[in-house]
């Protein structure tokens, strides 16, 4: 299980305070925005950089140069786009699923995932898939998305043979939950940094 900090809105100082008390992993949610933290923090050579928001199609080539893992791939356009920029190594991604249906959310719906794993798969390395569960009014209302989850990357696993080894779920509010229904990346804010600045 791996804890990544999602460090959007925070400054450098932080994000290295954080690599001092054994952080490893960064999320960052812009492109632009993690581009400068990464530039400032390149001493820190053994951290890993992830983005964890919406990535737009003309952000593809910055996003290759900054991050090594991508978590909201959600369309074969912005796959083919990844994959013109960069044929090798395959950029790395997991597929972002959009579990309740919410139209202001990103990603896509549980129906397409397998339709677009298939399509994706000779142009990226599909490594796992990441949610964020509708809001709910306790922790235990995500148990059923993250379940739905796990469920959907065993199915995978089996009819694509596919080694889909991240589920990339659980925040600050309910990490615990997504750690029972078998997260394998966390995404934890505030409750490392505090509130975000605004
Ligand atoms: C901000 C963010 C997180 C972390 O949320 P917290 O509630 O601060 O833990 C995780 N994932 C994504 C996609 C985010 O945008």
């Amino acid at each position: 299980m791996k804890l990544l900090a999602a460090s959007k809105g925070h400054p450098p100082s932080a994000l290295r305070a954080a690599y001092q008390a054994g952080i490893r992993i960064f999320g960052e949610n812009y492109v632009q925005e993690g581009l400068g933290k990464r530039t400032q923090l390149n001493d820190l050579t053994d951290a890993q950089w992830h983005l964890i928001g919406h990535l737009q199609r003309n952000k593809a080539r910055l996003a290759l140069d900054c991050f090594d893992l991508i978590h909201s791939l959600d369309s074969y356009q912005l796959a083919e786009r990844l994959w013109r920029l960069r044929p090798e190594p395959k950029p790395e991604v997991l597929i972002e699923v959009n579990l309740g249906a919410e139209p202001t959310k990103s990603g896509v719906l549980l129906s397409e995932v397998e339709g677009l794993l298939e399509k994706v798969r000779e142009l990226v390395v599909v490594r796992g898939l990441m949610t964020i569960p509708p809001p709910g009014a306790t922790p235990e209302h995500s148990r059923l998305y993250f379940a739905q989850l796990r469920e959907l990357r065993d199915k995978l696993t089996l009819t694509t043979g596919l080694a889909l080894e991240e589920l990339s779920m659980g925040m600050s509010r309910d990490f615990e939950v997504a750690i029972e229904e078998g997260a394998t990346i966390v995404r934890i804010g505030e409750a490392i940094f505090g509130a975000r600045p605004r």
